[in-house]
């Protein structure tokens, strides 16, 4: 295969995602480590780490998108396990992409518009604002559900084992926002919200899930983060004809 030029690929990807649209976030958002000037393989993981980099140069990536990248709230001292990532790109002449928020939000590839998806959850709108944009979204069940019910179904969607905080109520109306979401709880009331699903365990919205009767169900940070990152990559296969791995790396958190 021929490959296509960094840079071209780079460009799409920035409008694609509509980087420009979302200047707040701590990621440096983008291309963050330049490599080879011609991508022939791109490689897609939740994690930017060294264990993914390896993985990456063993299957001969050019072109690595990640969701969480090294860049965060600007460039710091290149020592220790920063040295060690850095380094390791640069021998293997990987570039790192990286789409944090943007990725969340994203009406056709974020991980929440996806979650919706494949939890068959309608879309009804916007959920969780975080840096003035909300990231995370709200919808329907066809019908209603036990909250058993619908933890089997995000189990077996996601390979994941969920940790559930029943408040009593059925299942309908769901708000999602993946990753890190807790801080969205103070939404579900304004929603009619009866059950969160967010990534991470969040003590902090036990009382008020507690209060407003809102079920909570945490499937896992990397879980509920894995789906952005894949919808790219078909992306990128459709559009270019890439050769796309994605990099499994589960924390189980
Ligand atoms: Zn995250």
């Amino acid at each position: 295969m021929k490959g296509i030029p960094l840079n071209k690929l780079v460009h799409f990807l920035d409008a694609e995602l509509c980087l420009s649209e979302f200047r707040e976030d701590e990621s440096a958002n983008g291309l963050q480590v330049e490599g080879r000037t011609t991508v022939r393989k791109a490689g897609l993981a939740v994690d930017a780490c060294e264990y993914v980099f390896r993985r990456a140069a063993e299957k001969e990536i050019d072109f690595l998108l990640v969701h969480h990248g090294l860049i965060w709230g600007g460039l710091k001292a290149l020592r220790g396990v920063m040295r060690k990532r850095i380094k390791s790109l640069f021998d293997s002449e990987i570039s790192l992409y990286a789409c944090h928020l943007p990725l969340d939000r994203h009406p056709k590839y974020g991980n929440n518009a996806r979650l919706l998806q494949l939890l068959s959850i309608k879309k009804m709108g916007e959920f969780g604002e975080y840096h003035g944009k909300k990231i995370g979204c709200w919808g329907r069940t066809a019908k209603e559900l036990s909250l058993d019910e619908f933890t089997a179904r995000i189990d077996n969607a996601l390979q994941t084992r969920s940790s559930v905080v029943s408040f009593g109520k059925k299942v309908r109306t769901v708000g999602v926002v993946s990753g890190g979401g807790g801080f969205a709880i103070n939404e579900a009331e304004k929603y009619g919200i009866d059950t969160f699903l967010t990534g991470e365990p969040s003590h902090s919205a036990y009382t008020l899930a507690e209060e407003m009767k809102v079920n909570l169900v945490f499937s896992g940070h990397y879980a509920t983060e894995t789906l952005g990152v894949k919808a790219v990559g078909e992306a990128l296969e459709k559009r270019f004809g890439l050769a796309v791995e994605f990099i499994d790396h589960p924390t189980g958190l």
